[in-house]
């Protein structure tokens, strides 16, 4: 995946010119900011004993393994794009959840231009978790350029998704562009997780789906966020159970239906000093995210959909309940856009986070710094209105 652009990639100056040669660029010198970077005694003693755990637990990339194409909430950023996070069963089958603006792009990004139009060629599903834009507006993007693919013979990709979705997508085929032929909707209802009866809704559709798929369970769950909001749950064929939380603020949604799943990948769009906030947005805090997976017993919790506030690093560290330290440290799992995670490298994806607090201190500071500005605030506004 070397040599292709990405967003870590600035132009600081010149700011804005057309036919910019090499000679008027001022590039940074990798070797020198390596050398800065190392001679901060602490982050070289976190980096050499994550390096270390590597070394003793070095397997290679396994099936079935995540790729995250987008990690940020809201408006895609310069280190965060919009939802998108792509399951790759097998080598052969890949299930997309949500397709926010730019997922193509991200895929062309990760995949190289070599290499892109297999992976868009090996997805026989999406799931789009609601309505809201930052889950859904690259998906007809998507869907075109899964049809100028050759394949023999053409495969329809599943779209899972709420009734709205699919009404928009009818009035896009109806009134812009023919994109029909390119996908199979089946509503996010249709294979729902009936909370009354705790059991799976059967359907002939459904049976399909796992069919043609080769899954052995898949089945969405209403989350409380906006109107037809989802969750999906999936189980591969070697018994790996999957859960996603879309979009949600902090519920019991997925106690009975994720338990005990391997991994639980949650959104955990705010800080938790911005709690009601979150409740008003109906979002997920990242404690809230971290208790959900804790309560439902999931091996690992992959946290995802972060505010741009947090746009570089999560301010895991900055979590003041000591009782979710032990589950934080081995457990949870900060999602950054591009990583690639599969059950043989959680582990050491969830030390990651140790070497990286450090490289981004600067950034921890800053956002400290701004909970606690806000936080004299308030106590300010209530000594004065009580
Ligand atoms: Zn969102
Ligand atoms: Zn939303």
């Amino acid at each position: 995946m070397e040599n292709v652009p990405n967003l870590f990639t600035y132009q600081i100056r010149p700011r804005r010119k057309f036919e910019i040669l090499d000679a008027n660029c001022c590039w940074l010198d990798d070797g020198k900011i390596h050398q800065e970077i190392l001679e901060h005694q602490e982050f070289k003693d976190r980096l050499d004993s994550y390096k270390i755990l590597i070394k003793s637990n070095n397997q290679q990339m396994s099936y079935p393994n995540v790729v995250f194409l987008g990690t940020g909430s809201s408006s895609p950023g310069k280190q965060r794009n919009t939802s998108g996070i792509l399951v790759n069963l097998n080598s052969e089958r890949s299930i997309l959840l949500d397709c926010g603006e730019s997922t193509f792009l991200q895929m062309i990004r990760f995949f190289g231009h070599d290499h892109y139009r297999q992976a868009i060629g090996r997805i026989d599903a999406i799931f789009i978790s609601h309505y809201h834009a930052d889950h859904h507006f690259g998906l007809v993007k998507l869907i075109k350029e899964r049809l100028k693919l050759s394949d023999q013979p053409f495969k329809p990709i599943w779209i899972i998704a709420p009734y709205s979705i699919l009404s928009f997508l009818d009035y896009f085929d109806t009134n812009f562009e023919k994109i029909s032929n390119g996908y199979r909707a089946i509503p996010c209802e249709t294979i729902s997780f009936d909370k009354m009866t705790k059991k799976m809704n059967p359907s002939e559709e459904k049976e399909e789906l796992l069919r043609q798929l080769d899954i052995e369970e898949m089945a969405t769950v209403l989350v409380p966020h906006c109107f037809e909001s989802y969750g999906i749950i999936l189980k591969t064929i070697c018994g790996k159970k999957f859960a996603y939380s879309g979009d949600s603020m902090y519920s019991d949604s997925f106690d009975d239906v994720a338990k005990d799943c391997d991994m639980i990948i949650h959104e955990a769009t705010m800080n938790d000093d911005l709690w009601q906030e979150a409740e008003y947005k109906r979002h997920s805090t990242i404690s809230q995210a971290i208790n959900v997976g804790r309560q439902i017993g999931a091996r690992y919790t992959v946290l995802t959909h972060f505010s741009q506030r947090y746009a570089k690093m999560a301010p895991i560290n900055l979590i003041d309940d000591q009782s979710l330290a032990n589950y934080i440290e081995k457990q949870v799992v900060i999602a950054f856009d591009f990583m690639q995670i599969s059950f043989t490298n959680l582990a050491r994806a969830a030390r990651l986070k140790y070497p990286l607090e450090l490289l981004f201190d600067e950034e921890i500071q800053r956002m400290q710094h701004v909970i606690t500005k806000r936080n004299n605030k308030r106590k300010l506004l209530s000594e004065e209105f009580s």
